[in-house]
Formats: C-alpha cells, structure tokens, sequence
C-alpha cells in the first residue's frame, strides 16, 4: 500500500517535472528576422520596436569600418577580417554572409541565449543570411520594401559615395527579388504605418505562440 502510494506520488511528481518542462518549452522566445535592401530604414523600424519590451537585437560583427556616430558593440562589433575569419572557423556564426564586400554575421550564442531566456530576438540581416537561419532555426521572417527605387537611391545618397551607392542599389535588386520568400512584407512609405504594421506582426505572432 506505502509502495503504491509512492508510485501514485513518484507518477504525479513525473507529471509535474514534464509540466514544468513543457512550460519551460512554451516559454521560449520567437525569432524574427528583418531583412530589405541597404537604406529602406530597418534600423529605424528596429529601433521603435524596442519599445514593446521582451524583444533584443542581436549586435552583428562585420569588417566594414565603423561610420560617424556608430559604436563598436552597440552597432556592430567592428571586427579586423582575420578576427572575423578565427570566429568562422571556430563555428560561432549562425549565418554569416559578405554583403556590399564586407563579410557580416551573427553569433549563434547571442540569439540562443535571448531565446531560451523566454525573450524575442530581431535579427538585421541581408537575405543571405535570412535564408540561412530559416533552413536552420523557427522564425518569423519579415521583408522591408521601399516605396520606390527612386525613394531608395535618394536614402542611400544621403549616406554613401557615389561607388557604395551603386554598390547597393545592385544589391537591392537581388535583394527584392525575393522578397516573396518572406513570411510578411511592409512597404516602409510613411514611417509611422510602417512601424505599427512590425508591431501587429510581433503583437499577433506574440499571441499565436502563446495559444490566444
Ligand atoms: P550596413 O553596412 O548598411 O550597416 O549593412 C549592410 C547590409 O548588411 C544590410 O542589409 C544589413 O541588414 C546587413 N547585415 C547587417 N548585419 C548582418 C549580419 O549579421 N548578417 C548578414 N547576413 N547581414 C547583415
């Protein structure tokens, strides 16, 4: 009878360990990747996030040099290619890409913390890496689209030379090409309907992965 007692309590205590487990799993935070062409404003757009809490952004590292007002671990780390190259070889990248003849990427560490804390995480990457990390991780995966190529060249001449823009705006074609492939898209024309459109995007996944 004691011994059967003990099963009946060993069995709840089994039930509850798997509970706890299963809350722990439920709590796991949601991934998202932001992806569209160099100058269409998802550093803004990911920055007026920040304010709907539980969400972080990962601090990519890349070898291009630092522009006026950036911060090396608040923008990017700003990493010399042959540090670079040692975090490559040992693995550490989540998906790495090289964009605008830079390499760029993000550590698998830094999201895997964040998500198994039970926060969100943004990514900011090229679309290079939005497909490398969707063949590898659950995500939610959204493409920025300016209202124009004309709206892009003008964003991007304000902040390049004239090689870099021409650069870029070569690269935003591919880009856009597969902007398709992305779960949403939002045409950044008027900032304001933009970022309310990323925030209902996050709101309702949010929702979603918590059953409601
Ligand atoms: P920028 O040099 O203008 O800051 O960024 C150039 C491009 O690289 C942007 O499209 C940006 O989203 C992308 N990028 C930034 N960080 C990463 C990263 O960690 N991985 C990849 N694949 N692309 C990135």
């Amino acid at each position: 009878m004691e011994s059967d007692n003990n099963m009946s309590l060993d069995n709840s205590s089994h039930e509850n360990d798997f509970a706890v487990k299963d809350k722990k799993a439920k709590k796991r935070g949601i991934l998202f990747i932001l992806s569209g062409p160099s100058g269409v404003g998802k550093g803004t757009l990911r920055k007026a996030i920040m304010d709907l809490g539980g969400i972080n952004f990962s601090v990519s590292c890349t070898t291009r040099p630092p522009r006026e007002g950036e911060i090396d671990g608040v923008d990017y780390r700003f990493l010399s290619p042959e540090e670079f190259n040692k975090r490559l070889s040992e693995s550490l990248f989540l998906e790495h890409a090289l964009v605008h003849d830079n390499m760029y990427g993000t550590l698998r560490k830094d999201v895997e913390n964040v998500l198994e804390s039970g926060e969100d995480m943004v990514l900011e990457i090229d679309v290079q890496g939005a497909f490398q990390v969707k063949s590898k991780m659950d995500c939610i995966s959204v493409f920025i689209l300016p209202p124009s190529v004309k709206a892009l060249e003008y964003r991007l001449c304000k902040r390049g030379s004239d090689n870099d823009v021409k650069l870029r705006l070569k690269n935003a074609e591919y880009e856009m090409s597969h902007s398709e492939e992305f779960d949403y898209r939002i045409v950044n024309d008027s900032l304001n309907q933009a970022i309310a459109e990323l925030k209902n995007i996050i709101i309702n996944c949010r929702n979603m992965s918590r059953g409601l």
